[in-house]
């Protein structure tokens, strides 16, 4: 027995060609491949078949992600969005959110997700320089993606973008440039995440044979202060460590993720959370990832609660306390060291606690035995 599952996502692993970042599962094969076909009719029967299973009855929010929804054309997305209209209860579903890519949105894709109950979508810009787009190996633009907005604007009121910064040859200018055009070109929503080099990129295959540097960590956190100083001041709040709305367009799908909020996800590489009172667990094409007892689930809550900015409630940890007894003295630890403040009956992250993530949610994460 399992709590029901609140949150869709749908994974579709194709793309036009491959970001010289990516370790993302995504192939770049060509538009009309029928694999592609099979794959849009794979999942539908999925879909289906959960349906009929019942696993779709409570589903509140959706998130088509991959690789690129968009790349895979019209006619495809409209048999998958079809499929989802018939198979889960829409009326039920607060946000429905599809990625795209600029190269590949057009009028004719935005008119059809939008009109088969798609209402928010995320695109990739990622930068409004061409130079940091041509080091990123990105298929578009800048004029490309204000194109892309433009044209999703036409139906879509919630329109999210990403954006990266801490590139290697990215000027402060450069990103300063690109967060201004995102803060006032009508975006309800703005992701903004560091650089990392992947293993089995070509970025880490460039790095190895020293034709490329590493990102620099404290140019990274400058970049994320100036983020973070250029969107709070256009009027969007930065709500998770990484992500910026204007008030009232948090991603409820993020959320989820963040608060414990059981998902399924179905297609190649999608993760499914599943959980009851006693356990969580997450399972991907097959194979389990992790399977936490109650203790563990209860110190990744409060974990996860970290990276929001509104942090965790002094209910919250009184009830966690009951499992993870020296929660309390950790709490007062992270204090002492700045990584977290107590203010209006909650704990929340600071800035310097947001910076080193990895160990703050490890000190709380280690206290499940
Ligand atoms: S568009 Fe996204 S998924 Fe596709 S190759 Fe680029 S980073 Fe990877």
């Amino acid at each position: 027995m399992h709590d029901p599952y609140k949150a869709l996502y749908l994974h579709i692993p194709f793309c036009v060609r491959r970001c010289f970042y990516c370790d993302f599962d995504s192939s770049a094969i060509p538009q009309d491949n029928p694999a592609i076909d099979e794959y849009i009719d794979g999942l539908c029967v999925q879909i289906r078949r959960n349906a009929n299973e019942g696993e779709l009855a409570q589903i509140e929010t959706i998130y088509i992600g991959g690789g690129t929804p968009s790349f895979i054309g019209s006619s495809r997305l409209t048999k998958l969005l079809y499929m989802i209209s018939v198979s889960v209860r829409l009326e039920n579903v607060r946000e429905f959110t599809m990625e795209a890519n600029p190269e590949s949105i057009n009028e004719c894709i935005i008119k059809d997700i939008w009109a088969l109950g798609v209402n928010r979508l995320s695109i990739g810009v990622q930068s409004f320089d061409d130079e940091v787009l041509k080091i990123l190996g990105r298929a578009h633009s800048s004029s490309e993606a204000k194109r892309a907005i433009e044209c999703a604007q036409q139906r879509f009121e919630n329109v999210s973008i990403d954006l990266m910064c801490g590139i290697p040859g990215q000027s402060i200018a450069s990103l300063e440039d690109s967060l201004v055009k995102a803060a006032s070109c009508g975006v309800k929503h703005v992701s903004m995440y560091p650089l990392t080099i992947e293993p089995h990129t070509l970025l880490n295959n460039m790095v190895l044979a020293g034709e490329f540097p590493e990102p620099d960590e404290d140019e990274q956190a400058l970049h994320m202060e100036r983020a973070e100083s250029i969107l709070v001041q256009a009027g969007f709040s930065r709500y998770e460590v990484a992500n910026y709305a204007l008030p009232g367009y948090e991603s409820a799908h993020n959320v989820a993720y963040w608060t414990g909020v059981p998902y399924l996800g179905l297609g190649r590489s999608a993760t499914t959370m599943t959980q009851n009172s006693e356990r969580r667990g997450r399972i991907r094409d097959g194979i389990v990832l992790d399977d936490l007892n109650k203790s563990q689930m209860v110190a990744e809550d409060i974990m996860l609660g970290m990276r929001l900015a509104k942090g965790v409630s002094v209910e919250d940890i009184a009830n966690a306390s009951v499992f993870l007894p020296a929660l309390q003295a950790t709490l007062d630890e992270l204090c002492a060291d700045g990584l977290i403040v107590f203010e209006e009956g909650r704990y929340r992250p600071t800035h310097k606690g947001w910076l080193c993530g990895n160990e703050l949610y490890g000190r709380i994460y280690d206290l499940a035995p």
